[in-house]
């Protein structure tokens, strides 16, 4: 049994600097600094948000902001595993929990082409990376490993697994899609009267 209370601190340190805050380049280096704590120390995710699928990607909601101000996700990459190239429309924090990805950033040029924002980002356990319309904000995650599980934990602002996004295609073309969540339940990050 995993002991949760460092999603519980983080979660509330979040949203108190959400309550200081409304300004993007704080909120990624502040967030992004509470962000990188949590993610120092792999002992508090519970198993079962942290199990691979053999088809795709998993992303399991850990915490979601009840004013639609952020959430938390763990994502769980199964060996050689890969998001299309895709976009957030809010700011993004991704953290390195377990093993390691690849995030290959892209540019738009006029007419649609897009263009790799120079070599991919490689993630190591601790690191975190930040994404958003202002900084860069169209890219594509790969487990880094072909043969052992990934685990980042994201964090976005604004309920992320409802939000409408853009997947980009090789040909061109353009897709919209609504993520929404692996698990239909979160974790109970409440219960103190566990040590
Ligand atoms: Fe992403």
């Amino acid at each position: 049994m995993s002991n949760i209370a460092p999603l519980r601190t983080f979660v509330s340190a979040f949203s108190a600097l959400l309550d200081q805050t409304a300004d993007e380049a704080q909120i990624l280096e502040k967030g992004g600094a509470l962000l990188a704590n949590l993610v120092a120390q792999d002992t508090w995710l519970p198993e079962q948000l942290a199990q691979p699928d053999p088809d795709r990607y998993q992303q399991f909601l850990l915490h979601a902001d009840s004013g639609g101000r952020f959430s938390v996700v763990s994502f769980v990459w199964g060996p050689g595993q890969s998001t299309p190239v895709h976009d957030h429309t809010v700011w993004g924090l991704i953290g390195m929990l377990r093993g390691a990805e690849y995030s290959q950033g892209f540019s738009r040029e006029e007419g649609g082409k897009l263009v790799p924002d120079g070599k991919a980002i490689l993630l190591k356990p601790g690191q975190v990376e930040a994404v958003s319309p202002a900084i860069g904000d169209i890219h594509k995650v790969s487990n880094a490993y072909p043969d052992q599980v990934s685990v980042s934990i994201h964090v976005y602002g604004a309920n992320i697994g409802a939000v409408n996004r853009s997947v980009y295609r090789d040909d061109g073309t353009i897709a919209e899609f609504i993520s929404g969540y692996s698990n239909d339940w979160i974790p109970n990050i409440w219960n103190q009267s566990k040590p």
